[in-house]
């Protein structure tokens, strides 16, 4: 475990970004990182966390940066292995910063915490992720999934139409 962490803490030093499948580039700033720090299932006990992806998406190119995420919150239920957000509060936190930023900080998508180095989603997650490209009412074509492992961080993202989930390559 003690490896597993500081790879983590190397990558604090720096921002992620990543590619997408269509060219662009989406960015996970480190302070957002260190932001999640916390919440990394670095200890046995410590139950999974989750909320939502802030962010905008850049004018006259495909790249997209993370400003933002929600938290665990009062009502969200957490075991170790699952994540079930209350709704209304992370609403309220979506909702907040649209107006804030003049309608430029939108809804990217979700992250959650797994307690294993390298994560994958779990059927699960699968069948969530699918559930959201099909219902969430946003403007993008896309949203984006962020799994947070002991030792990575890694992003999908999935395309409403065709309901494809892509894991992205780190840059
Ligand atoms: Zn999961």
């Amino acid at each position: 475990m003690k490896n597993a962490l500081s790879a983590m803490n190397l990558k604090l030093c720096d921002n992620l970004v990543y590619a997408r499948p269509n060219g662009g580039r989406i960015k996970l700033p480190v302070e957002v990182i260190a932001s999640i720090h916390g919440y990394i299932q670095n200890d046995r006990h410590k139950p999974e966390g989750g909320g939502v992806m802030l962010g905008r998406y850049i004018i006259d190119s495909q790249d997209v940066v993370i400003d933002k995420i929600s938290f665990p919150m009062p009502g969200d239920r957490a075991t170790r292995t699952t994540f079930f957000r209350k709704k209304r509060a992370h609403q309220q936190v979506i909702d907040r910063a649209w107006e804030a930023s003049n309608h430029t900080c939108t809804y990217l998508g979700e992250w959650h915490t797994h307690p294993e180095p390298h994560p994958s989603p779990s059927s699960i997650d699968d069948t969530n992720w699918k559930r959201k490209l099909k219902n969430d009412i946003v403007d993008s074509d896309s949203l984006f999934f962020l799994i947070v492992g002991t030792s990575e961080m890694r992003m999908w993202e999935g395309h409403r139409r065709s309901r494809t989930i892509t894991m992205l390559k780190l840059l």
